[in-house]
């Protein structure tokens, strides 16, 4: 099965981090891409594992020495997913799972088409202003700006191939290991397909040999 790129977006509070962390915990199948930032680390993020957090200079020559695949500017930040770490992540044989923002969900789809792209949206806007509030990340005047940009970004959800709606977690993340595994069987990501029916072909008209059946055996 060729592994292919996951987009996972929201608004910033809509869940996205939550539902790929629980996604992960389960699978063997995913990675997740660990992306680049110039933000500065939150309480209890790590280097490395929530994002390779980079001085603006450092930022600047890995886009100028073309180590990104996208990035985007989101409230006063830049953010870029880093081309190595997706084709290590395919090269390993698993779905490499992006966090990222709308804009930056863009030039993916336009970069990769088979890209599979689900926007989580929150069950309604005072629920999202509560949970921003609560993981209390954000101090008031940037948690206004968020909620503006989150008005905003709600617009580009009719451009994703699927949208999943995050009221219960457990749903929500079940919901998109469904949409996964749908993917996972489409016929044009299995490059194996012609060759497993060639064989199937060929049991079938031996068995049917041994009723006295006369058709060829299939070459191709
Ligand atoms: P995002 O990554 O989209 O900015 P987070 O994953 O950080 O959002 O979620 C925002 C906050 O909402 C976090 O504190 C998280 O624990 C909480 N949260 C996420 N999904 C749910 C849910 N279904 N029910 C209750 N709280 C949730
Ligand atoms: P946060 O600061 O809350 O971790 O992330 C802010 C926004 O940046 C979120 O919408 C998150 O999905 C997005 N983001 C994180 N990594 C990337 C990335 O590599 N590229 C882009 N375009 N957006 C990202």
């Amino acid at each position: 099965m060729t592994p292919f790129l996951l987009v996972l977006s929201s608004p910033s509070g809509g869940g996205k981090s939550t539902i790929a962390r629980q996604l992960l915990q389960g699978r063997e199948d995913l990675a997740y891409s660990v992306s680049a930032t110039t933000r500065p680390p939150r309480a209890g993020e790590a280097d490395g594992v929530a994002y390779h957090f980079l001085e603006s200079a450092e930022f600047e020559r890995r886009v100028a020495a073309g180590e990104f695949l996208e990035w985007a500017e989101y409230a006063g930040h830049r953010y870029g997913t880093l081309r190595a770490e997706v084709e290590r992540i395919l090269a390993g044989g698993r779905h490499a799972v992006l966090d990222i923002e709308v804009a930056g969900a863009r030039q993916v789809r336009e970069r990769f088409p088979a890209a599979v792209q689900v926007f989580i949206l929150p069950p309604s806007g005072e629920v999202l202003v509560e949970r921003l509030r609560h993981r209390g990340t954000e101090a008031p005047d940037a948690l206004r700006r968020r909620l503006e940009q989150a008005a905003e970004e709600l617009r580009a959800a009719v451009e994703y191939d699927y949208t999943v709606v995050n009221d219960d977690l457990v749903f929500a993340v079940e919901q998109v290991a469904a949409i996964i595994d749908a993917e996972t069987r489409r016929t044009r990501r299995q490059p194996d397909l012609p060759a497993r029916v060639l064989d199937l072909r060929r049991d079938v008209l031996l068995a049917a040999a041994q009723f006295g059946g006369t058709v060829p055996l299939p070459k191709e």
